[in-house]
């Protein structure tokens, strides 16, 4: 499977979808949004995929922001996204939310809404607050697009989405063997491309790959590296790793597992059961607000993928995860896992990223008495 095409050509694509069906493109930034509504409606989701160009225009209205969230806002102003018909912005990064803004006030005809899903995910209230903010959203959506959003509509969108993430679950738990038949650069690029493509189209694409994948013959001995930091949107960190004798075989990304890790588990009230799954999903940073639950994830994950160290990547300018990670970094150390910490922007510098990612697994690779054992492909 070419994911690496289909989000190169995820503008195309999403523009042929237009033609065939007639339907309207809605945008999304943060993986809180709650798709299967706008799939209900007959909309297309699709998550904005930052990608830089040359910028003369965001500095101008969002000086100071994250890299992605000017490149985002660049490549709106520029017009590469003029097929995108609405923007949604789910309560979250305030980056994001200027990026919103900018780009709708710069767009006045698209439809625009702000969702709020409470900071506070596990207060008494929030579950009742983000059931009746759903129902405005889903209103809203009715009149932008004309479509009833009956509860058959919405019980196969929450079956389409359940099934996305059953299957992407189901490629994740292969990671786990000791030789692990996908890599994390290929990992990373079958997720990007499964957050521009029709759900139900994808479904069928990742059941094929499910069938190669397991036609495979396993992996060869590399460094098990976990990939925890800010959001990505290209897989250039993990294929520098993999350069180096590392594989990321797992994330706590949220744009990687944090995404599809939880299932919809359906009820009558459809919309509780749909915002019950977003509050309960492990947490972004922004919504570790009373009670911590990151480290739990984080630790049962570094377990479950035996991992032999961590590397935190985090984005330049990324309050939500500059203030977060002090926590991730005592975890770490209370668990005597190895850990590397850098910021990135946009692009994995080269030279500088594998230096430093080389110097790391040059450390952890003499504690390693799994590949000290029984490798005979990688070199102590
Ligand atoms: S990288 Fe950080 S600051 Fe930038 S949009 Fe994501 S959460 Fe916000």
């Amino acid at each position: 499977m070419d994911f690496k095409k289909l989000i190169a050509e995820r503008h195309e694509y999403a523009q042929k979808w237009k033609e065939r069906t007639g339907g309207k493109v809605l945008g999304w930034f943060e993986p809180y949004f709650p798709e299967e509504i706008a799939y209900a409606a007959g909309v297309l989701p699709v998550r904005i995929i930052a990608q830089h160009e040359p910028d003369a225009l965001s500095d101008k209205w969002i000086y100071g922001a994250c890299y992605p969230v000017k490149d985002m806002t660049n490549q709106f102003l520029l017009g590469r996204m003029d097929y995108i018909d609405g923007l949604v912005n789910v309560e979250g990064c305030q980056w994001i939310f200027n990026a919103y803004e900018v780009i709708t006030n710069n767009k006045p005809d698209m439809f625009k809404h702000y969702l709020f899903l409470p900071d506070y995910t596990e207060s008494k209230t929030s579950k009742d607050v983000l059931k009746s903010e759903l129902l405005v959203f889903k209103t809203k959506l009715e009149e932008w697009t004309g479509n009833k959003i009956t509860d058959a509509a919405l019980d196969n969108a929450i079956d389409i989405y359940n099934k996305n993430r059953t299957l992407l679950r189901r490629i994740c738990e292969l990671r786990r063997a000791d030789n692990p038949v996908i890599l994390g650069s290929e990992y990373m690029d079958m997720l990007l491309a499964n957050q521009v493509m029709d759900k139900a189209q994808m479904n069928g694409i990742l059941e094929k790959f499910i069938e190669e994948l397991e036609s495979r013959e396993p992996g060869k001995d590399m460094i098990r590296l976990m990939l925890i930091g800010s959001e990505t949107w290209d897989s250039n960190l993990e294929k520098l790793i993999e350069s180096l004798g590392g594989n990321v075989v797992i994330d706590e990304l949220d744009n990687g597992t944090s995404y599809f890790w939880d299932n919809i588990f359906p009820q009558k009230d459809r919309m509780m059961a749909v915002g019950l799954r977003y509050l309960g999903r492990p947490r972004q940073p922004i919504k570790e607000s009373n009670w911590r639950r990151r480290p739990a994830h984080i630790a049962a994950l570094a377990e479950d993928y035996h991992i032999d160290g961590a590397i935190i990547a985090k984005q330049i300018y990324c309050h939500p995860h500059g203030t977060d990670n002090y926590e991730v970094w005592k975890l770490l150390r209370e668990r005597n896992i190895p850990y590397h910490y850098f910021e990135r922007d946009m692009f994995v510098p080269n030279d500088e990223t594998t230096l430093r990612v080389e110097a790391f697994l040059n450390t952890v690779r003499a504690g390693i008495t799994r590949l000290a054992g029984w490798h005979n492909t990688v070199e102590i």
